[in-house]
């Protein structure tokens, strides 16, 4: 199943957006992304080329495509109400607060980004607006944190804490 609630994507000022047809409660699975996986010589080429695909991207290398559904059509926002939720090798798009009927499905693209191979301009509005998305390398630290206690962030790009190492004191023979 694509999505989970009921939705609808239609035009609006960033193009095409989705927007929820229902109320949301907070932390709900909205949909899933179902693009084909593409390498990253792949999405090069065909940024190249002009291609205005949408690519999400879900590992060093590699990204999903566009479906040519729903999941295309949601927007980046600075200050979403969505993240991105990683399981079971699969890409959902989760409420990281609840949404009103007829309130548009964003997240903060950059939640998944690294060396990615196109930059692009927003005007979400949002007071926390970044002006120009990229990596999240360029994400400010507490809206990391933020998204960090959302569990929104893609695994990749979190770093992994190294088990503290206790040196243990060698012990001198007596003699
Ligand atoms: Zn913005």
């Amino acid at each position: 199943m694509l999505n989970f609630v009921n939705l609808v994507s239609r035009a609006c000022k960033g193009g095409m957006g989705t927007f929820a047809q229902q109320w949301i409660p907070a932390n709900t699975r909205i949909l899933e992304f179902t693009g084909n996986k593409v390498i990253r010589a792949l999405v090069n080429q065909a940024l190249m080329k002009g291609s205005t695909d949408c690519f999400l991207q879900i590992d060093e290398n590699t990204f999903l495509g566009a479906s040519g559904k729903i999941d295309d059509y949601v927007n980046h926002s600075c200050e979403p109400n969505c993240g991105l939720e990683f399981a079971n090798d699969r890409v959902y798009l989760r409420s990281i607060q609840h949404i009103n009927r007829g309130e548009e499905l964003t997240f903060d693209y950059a939640t998944s980004q690294k060396s990615f191979p196109f930059r692009f301009n927003c005007r979400c509005g949002s007071l926390d607006c970044r002006g120009e998305i990229g990596d999240y390398s360029e994400i400010p630290g507490t809206k990391k944190a933020y998204y960090l206690s959302k569990g929104v962030i893609a695994p990749f790009l979190v770093q992994r804490v190294e088990p503290v190492r206790i040196r243990v004191k060698e012990k001198r023979v007596a003699h």
